[in-house]
């Protein structure tokens, strides 16, 4: 389920929902540059981007379905490290 985007940009919170579509390659044009422009003044998710990337190294492919049934501990921990890095970009 893709989460709704507001008009004035993707929020962190939905950048995280969407973060495996984005790096599938499964997001519509629109979305994918409104990803872009939100990692382009938003350190704490392109940090979290960067540790997805080295989940799916580990994982192989990952999907969506993959990312709630085999990674709860690893995206709980994501969750917290983009967390504590929102918190500081703030
Ligand atoms: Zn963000």
């Amino acid at each position: 389920v893709t989460p709704t985007i507001p008009s004035d940009g993707i929020p962190c919170n939905v950048f995280v929902e969407l973060v495996t579509e984005y790096l599938d390659s499964s997001l519509p044009d629109g979305v994918v540059a409104r990803i872009d422009e939100h990692l382009a003044v938003c350190p704490g998710c392109v940090s979290v981007l960067e540790q997805f990337r080295v989940v799916i190294g580990y994982a192989g492919r990952i999907g969506e379905r993959d990312v709630d049934t085999i990674e709860p501990a690893v995206r709980a921990e994501l969750m917290q490290a983009f967390r504590e890095a929102t918190t500081r970009g703030r």
